[in-house]
């Protein structure tokens, strides 16, 4: 008998290296991985490009009646990168033009309506690893396994930090810590489904872990669940 599918979720404030554990759990256990944040990023640059006045419901329904994503497997990557109306826009969304946009356009609740039927319609088979903010509270309340993630705030913005100098060196670790600040406080705060952590979910505390052993942490937790499972 095959191994019995299950729903895993990684949910955590940002930039806690909640995709990074998210996908090599998901390439080591053969599931989907779906990173949730680059969808609200997609919508966000569709949003900025088109100057989308979000007061305006109508502008807003319209605008997303016009927004189509897709996941397309990126083997120099090994991981999906995500089109925007059939482009790929997995380097612009990183860009801080849209980070320090998409936390305010991920408040409204149309927006969230959008993306959550998305990414449940993509776990229908289970099988799967996504990370973001509400996965294992709204998304999949019934996931098997929910990981919430944290990390000490300086060793966040110097590791986002890292990132970001690759594209453009004239980011500064203030910018940073700014951006973070602000994304953690509108998605901790906002009506609309916010960042909680689920009251099933293990908590991963990864400041003073290297990536092997979070991985080895959460592999041990997600092996458990799915050898009782069989
Ligand atoms: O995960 P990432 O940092 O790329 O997500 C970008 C932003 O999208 C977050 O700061 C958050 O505001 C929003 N987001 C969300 N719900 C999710 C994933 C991301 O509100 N499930």
């Amino acid at each position: 008998m095959p191994d019995k599918k299950i729903i895993i979720t990684l949910d955590g404030w940002s930039s806690c290296g909640k995709s990074t554990l998210a996908r090599a759990m998901a390439s080591a256990l053969g599931y989907v991985f779906v990173d949730s944040g680059a969808m609200y990023r997609a919508i966000t640059l569709y949003f900025i490009r088109n100057q989308i006045d979000i007061a305006d419901p109508v502008a807003v329904e319209k605008a997303l009646a016009s927004v189509q994503l897709q996941f397309v497997f990126n083997p120099a990557r090994g991981a999906s990168d995500i089109l925007l109306n059939g482009e790929n826009v997995e380097a612009l969304i990183r860009e801080m033009a849209v980070a320090s946009r998409v936390s305010e356009i991920a408040t409204l609740a149309r927006v969230r309506q959008f993306a959550v039927q998305q990414q449940q319609r993509l776990g229908k088979e289970k099988g799967i690893v996504m990370d973001g903010r509400d996965i294992g509270t709204v998304v999949f309340p019934q996931a098997e396994l929910k990981i919430f993630m944290t990390a000490d705030k300086d060793i966040r913005v110097q590791r986002r930090l890292k990132e970001l100098q690759q594209s453009d060196p004239a980011i500064t670790a203030a910018m940073v810590r700014d951006n973070l600040e602000q994304r953690d406080y509108m998605d901790a705060n906002r009506v609309e489904s916010p960042l909680r952590q689920a009251v099933d979910a293990r908590v991963l505390d990864n400041s003073n872990l290297s990536p092997a052993q979070q991985f080895e942490l959460a592999m041990g937790w997600a092996n458990a669940i799915i050898n009782q499972a069989n």
